[in-house]
C-alpha cells in the first residue's frame, strides 16, 4: 500500500486547494465559506516519482461550542492513520486558538509533521510565515495553494518524512 499523508489544519486556510494543486486536478471541493469539505477526502497523489495517498479533512462547523477541540478531534484521526502530516496554517492570519490545539495533537502523535504556511502569494507575505517557527514543530514552508508558490520544496520535504 501507498504511503498515506495526511492534511490538517482549520478551515479555510486552504487544504483543498493544496490537495488540487499537489495532484493537479480540480476534484477537492474548494469553499470561500469555512468549514464545507464534504467530498471524497483519498486522493493518489504522486511527486518526483514517488506515489502516495492524500488525505484531506474537513466538514465541521466552525460556528460550534468548543472548535478548537473539534478541529483537534477531526485532525486525531486523519492523524492517526498516516504516516506523515501536512499540516496547514494560513500566514495571513497567523496562529489560532484551533492552529494551537492541532499542534498539541500532532506533538503527541509523534508523526513526522511538514508546517505549511499557506496564501503566501507574494514576497510581502513571508515575513508573517516566519513567525510561525513559534508553533515550535520545525520550519514553515512559505506556499500559495493557489499559485503553486514553494509548493515544490514542501512536497520534497513531505517525501522526507516519509
Ligand atoms: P480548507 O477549508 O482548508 O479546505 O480551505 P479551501 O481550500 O476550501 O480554501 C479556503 C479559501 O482560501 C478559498 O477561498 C480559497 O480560494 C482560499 N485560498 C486557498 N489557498 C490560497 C492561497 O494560497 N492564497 C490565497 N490568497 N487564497 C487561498
Ligand atoms: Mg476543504
Amino acid at each position: 500500500p501507498l504511503p498515506v499523508v495526511a492534511i490538517v489544519g482549520r478551515p479555510n486556510v486552504g487544504k483543498s486547494t493544496l490537495v488540487n494543486r499537489i495532484i493537479g486536478r480540480r476534484e477537492a471541493v474548494v469553499e470561500d465559506t469555512p468549514g464545507v469539505t464534504r467530498d471524497r477526502v483519498s486522493y493518489d497523489a504522486n511527486w518526483a516519482g514517488r506515489g502516495f495517498t492524500l488525505v484531506d479533512t474537513g466538514g465541521w462547523d466552525p460556528d460550534a461550542v468548543g472548535f478548537a477541540a473539534l478541529v483537534a478531534a477531526q485532525a486525531e484521526i486523519a492523524i492517526s492513520l498516516a504516516d506523515a502530516v501536512l499540516f496547514v496554517v494560513d500566514a495571513t492570519v497567523g496562529i489560532t486558538d484551533s492552529d494551537e490545539a492541532v499542534v498539541r495533537v500532532l506533538r503527541k502523535s509523534g508523526k513526522p509533521v511538514v508546517l505549511a504556511a499557506n496564501k503566501v502569494d507574494d514576497q510581502r507575505v513571508e515575513a508573517e510565515a516566519m513567525n510561525l517557527w513559534s508553533l515550535g514543530i520545525g520550519e514553515p514552508f512559505p506556499i500559495s495553494a493557489m499559485h503553486g508558490r514553494g509548493t515544490g520544496d514542501m512536497l520534497d520535504a513531505v517525501l522526507a518524512a516519509l
